[in-house]
């Protein structure tokens, strides 16, 4: 079976590659993504923020209503202790009420003090992390131009590559193109079809079996390597 067309697939796939690496290579285009990439990034901490805020801002409305509900219980007991001064025994139960009543108080106090602190805190924070969105977003804005006619340059190249594999998809043999491309999609590098290396070794450097060398021998147009997923067939001598 003659395995030249998708050879010559293949190359045009390699084609599309390097490419696609010219332009994530470029000044503009690199500088653009980290841009995006930046902006994004303080666009999420931004949104956790507020979130972190949010719950403060409830939290301290808890803790507002507690204080007023514990000042309100400290003054009946204070209202009801007047004139108890004879009634020591009494006394000194409202005394203890008070007392656990004001360390609630305290309790609240600092709690409140330490949310009121946090979010002054992110309050900062998240003014420097939008300042730094806005930076990114405007580096970003400038680079957009620039990738933009980039990216239009090298579409009509890999349009170009496309319309020539176009043509060899006519030709090719339909299961040998759906064995590739299934493939391409397992391994992660390039080239996905390798020839056999020394009559027996795999593009990765593994030995096949004799049971997979049989195959080629028998005329199947490839094996699949069991360690890196590649393609393997026997070149023409
Ligand atoms: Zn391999």
């Amino acid at each position: 079976m003659n395995i030249q067309t998708i050879l010559d697939y293949q190359a045009l796939d390699f084609e599309k590659i390097k490419i696609n690496r010219q332009l994530a290579k470029s000044e503009e285009y690199v500088r653009y993504t980290h841009a995006t990439e930046a902006m994004k990034k303080s666009v999420d901490k931004v949104a956790k923020m507020s979130t972190r805020a949010e719950q403060l801002f409830a939290k301290v409305d808890m803790l507002i209503g507690q204080y007023e509900a514990a000042c309100k219980e400290y003054d009946e007991i204070a209202g009801a202790a007047e004139g108890l001064d004879e009634d020591l025994k009494r006394a000194e139960f409202y005394e203890k009420s008070l007392e656990t009543i004001s360390a609630q108080l305290e309790q609240l106090e600092k709690e409140a003090s330490a949310a009121a602190a946090e979010l002054s805190a992110l309050g900062k924070e998240g003014e420097a992390e939008i300042n730094a969105a806005n930076k990114s977003a405007a580096i970003a804005k400038s680079g957009k131009g620039k990738v933009d006619e980039l990216k239009a340059q090298f579409a009509g190249q890999l349009e170009e590559i496309s319309a020539k594999q176009k043509a060899l998809e006519e030709a090719a043999d339909p299961a040998l193109l759906a064995v590739y491309r299934g493939a391409r999609k397992q391994v992660k590098s390039f080239p996905v079809i390798v020839a056999l290396r020394d009559g027996r070794l795999c593009g990765c450097g593994i030995e096949l079996s004799g049971a997979e060398l049989g195959k080629l021998k028998d005329g199947e147009p490839f094996v699949t390597c069991p360690t890196c997923g590649r393609l393997v067939y026997k070149p023409e001598q």
